[in-house]
């Protein structure tokens, strides 16, 4: 393969450089109330019909007054010639006079200096005013948020509550997203039973389907959920006829492996078309990519593990972009690690780490534990990855690249 390195393995990278190149994002659109528009991508740009706020506004509880008619040194005292609650409309300002104001309520013409409360001393009909105030001070300027025109959020904006707020406070209640991609959900394996079933001997519970099923509905996708699938060809190609029908992307976990037992590949390649990829991550490494009648194919690994990283680097870009994102590659950010491990990895791992933060107040990723790719439990103990990047050793102390797994799961 003309992609890969010496040892064979397609680099993490490369992978993400040729799945991201297949992703087709969608043009369907749907519009929905803002109030359901949570984790959903924005599918035009929104532009802003009003100034926010819509006036100037106060940023205190105090009296509005024209600086002019205040001493450069020295009290002074005003009478107070209108009280202005939020939401009241202002009347202009009378020359030589203030006017009692409350947060968030308009600045009446003419006035251009709130003074705090703290700073006078007032009854029903006079205030004075301490010396030294400052002019234009605690008044918050019409359009100091968002001047009217703006755009606000871009096409591919993935929605999150501050933007829904946003939103609002533009006076938009219905939204045009892209419809949510559905995505299928293949298990396969023999040994796999359902929690809440007894565990008849040679068995396993099956723990892959709601790790993934659980990712899915984290970014906001549909899961058609189709359960466990058999190790044999009739179920596996049902299964995938099934999914490629109903569904826009098809998941599965298990059964790309080499052994006689894996029967994904092979179906597959007979019902579509498909690339084995043996991709240069640890956990992780063999993954497929390709399609069934049509519709896009990713075949993880089938251990827990494994399921969850090659989900997380590799999947979970490419259904975001496939679902219009622009935000699809998360951000790692460097931490200090706080453990060493001296070989240079053949495969750049993903190591299940947890970030402290010491004494010093220095971000610090720990290991969580057992690395094997059969180990779901550090996954739960950890929140995020340290990637170990591949031929680089890692010194305690150094800084190291680390994926939250907040990140991973938005
Ligand atoms: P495979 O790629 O199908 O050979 O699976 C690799 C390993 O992952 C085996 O030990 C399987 O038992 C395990 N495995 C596969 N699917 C699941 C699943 N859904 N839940 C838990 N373990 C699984
Ligand atoms: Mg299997």
């Amino acid at each position: 393969m003309s992609c890969c390195d010496q040892t064979g393995l397609m680099t993490v990278e490369q992978a993400l450089e040729k799945l991201l190149g297949a992703a087709k994002p969608t043009t369907e659109i749907e519009t929905v109330p803002l109030m359901r528009a949570l984790g959903r991508v924005l599918a035009a740009d929104q532009q802003s019909p009003v100034a926010v706020p819509p006036a100037d506004n106060s940023a205190m509880d105090g009296f509005a007054l024209r600086f002019a008619d205040t001493a450069a040194d020295g009290e002074t005292t005003l009478a107070i010639s209108q009280r202005i609650p939020a939401g009241a409309v202002p009347a202009p300002l009378q020359a030589g006079s203030a006017a009692r104001i409350f947060t968030g309520a308009e600045v009446p013409p003419g006035a251009d200096t709130v003074v705090m409360q703290e700073q006078c001393r007032w009854d029903e009909h006079q205030v004075t005013i301490a010396a030294g105030i400052k002019a234009d001070a605690n008044i918050r300027p019409r359009g100091q948020d968002i001047e009217a025109g703006a755009t606000v959020l871009c096409r591919g904006h993935r929605l999150k509550p501050q933007d829904l707020g946003l939103l609002a406070s533009i006076g938009i209640a219905q939204i045009p997203v892209f419809r949510r991609l559905k995505v299928a959900l293949l298990c396969t394996g023999d040994e796999l039973v359902e929690p809440g079933q007894p565990l008849p001997p040679g068995h396993i519970y099956n723990s892959n389907r709601y790790t993934l099923a659980g990712q899915l509905q984290a970014l906001g996708f549909e899961c058609l959920d189709l359960g466990i699938v058999a190790d044999s060809a009739a179920a596996t190609e049902q299964a995938l006829l099934k999914a490629a029908a109903e569904a826009d992307c098809i998941l599965t976990s298990g059964g790309v492996s080499v052994g006689e037992e894996d029967h994904v590949k092979a179906c597959v390649d007979k019902l579509g078309s498909l690339d084995l990829w043996r991709m240069a991550i640890k956990p992780g490494k063999p993954l497929a990519f390709g399609q069934v009648r049509g519709t896009p194919f990713i075949g993880l690994p089938g251990n827990p593990a494994s399921v969850f990283v090659t989900f997380a680097i590799a999947a979970r870009p490419y259904l975001l972009k496939s679902q219009g994102a622009s935000d699809y590659l998360p951000v790692p950010v460097p931490v200090t690690a706080g453990f060493a491990r001296k070989h240079s990895p053949k495969r750049q791992e993903y190591l299940r780490a947890r970030l402290v933060v010491d004494e010093q107040g220095t971000a610090q990723a720990e290991l969580a534990g057992n690395q094997s790719s059969g180990v779901l439990s550090t996954a739960s103990a950890g929140n995020g990855f340290v990637i170990h990047r591949l031929g680089e050793a890692i010194n305690e102390g150094q800084t190291v690249p680390f994926l939250l797994f907040s990140e991973l799961l938005f």
